[in-house]
């Protein structure tokens, strides 16, 4: 089966998801935002194996710790979009400018695009570029499982801010419309703040998509 073990790191109690496959054991670690001891311990007692660290987008509580889980698993740094590089290339100026600690700027060692695919275990994730709360923002779609690793995209009862650099409310609109909502209402998603929820329960409740 595939997994998901939520690990909430930094303070923006940001959920870091350790994504595995629970018969062979292959994991990965999506958005390993910081305290990355926490993590490792976490995967320690799960008794997985991290092959990759994915990134939804280049924001800092998501991204800040990605160097150090590279260094920590001795893997790839795989994602977002390179439109998210200029986010990427700023984290410690702007941490720095939040007065927070810890937090490094990420270079990744694979950029994604729309209609990439990649796997954890026997599990393909799809890849689909939704920009609008950050430019190179992705999320992971698996079909089989029917899950998603949605980031800041959606949220349950809310959307992706936009007051940030690079943000844009309609944009953020598109890509929920045609990017998420076009999926069917039993998916399943875990998103990078608060509660995870179902794409049927947004689109009926949600009041930034009525
Ligand atoms: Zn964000
Ligand atoms: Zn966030």
């Amino acid at each position: 089966m595939l997994q998901i073990a939520v690990v909430p790191v930094t303070e923006y109690q940001q959920n870091c998801s350790i994504v595995y496959d629970d018969q062979t054991k292959n994991a990965v670690v999506v958005d390993p935002g910081g305290e990355v001891e926490k993590i490792a311990a976490a995967v320690e007692e799960l008794g997985v194996k991290v092959e990759a660290v994915w990134l939804t987008h280049g924001h800092l509580d998501h991204a800040g710790g990605a160097e150090a889980a590279k260094a920590q698993f001795g893997v790839q740094i795989i994602g977002p979009h390179q439109d998210d590089k200029m986010l990427l290339d700023n984290i410690e100026m702007i941490s720095a400018g939040y007065g927070l600690s810890g937090m490094f700027n990420a270079s990744p060692d694979q950029w994604l695009e729309e209609g990439d695919s990649l796997s954890v275990g026997e599990y393909e994730f799809e890849v689909r570029h939704c920009p609008g709360h950050a430019p190179g923002h992705v999320v992971f779609v698996n079909h089989s499982r029917k899950i998603i690793l949605m980031g800041d995209v959606l949220f349950k009862g809310s959307i992706g801010r936009t007051d940030l650099p690079g943000g844009d409310h309609q944009q953020l609109l598109d890509s929920i419309a045609h990017k998420i909502m076009t999926l069917d209402d039993d998916y399943q998603f875990v998103c990078g703040h608060s509660a995870p929820s179902t794409v049927g329960a947004e689109r009926s409740t949600n009041p930034y998509l009525q």
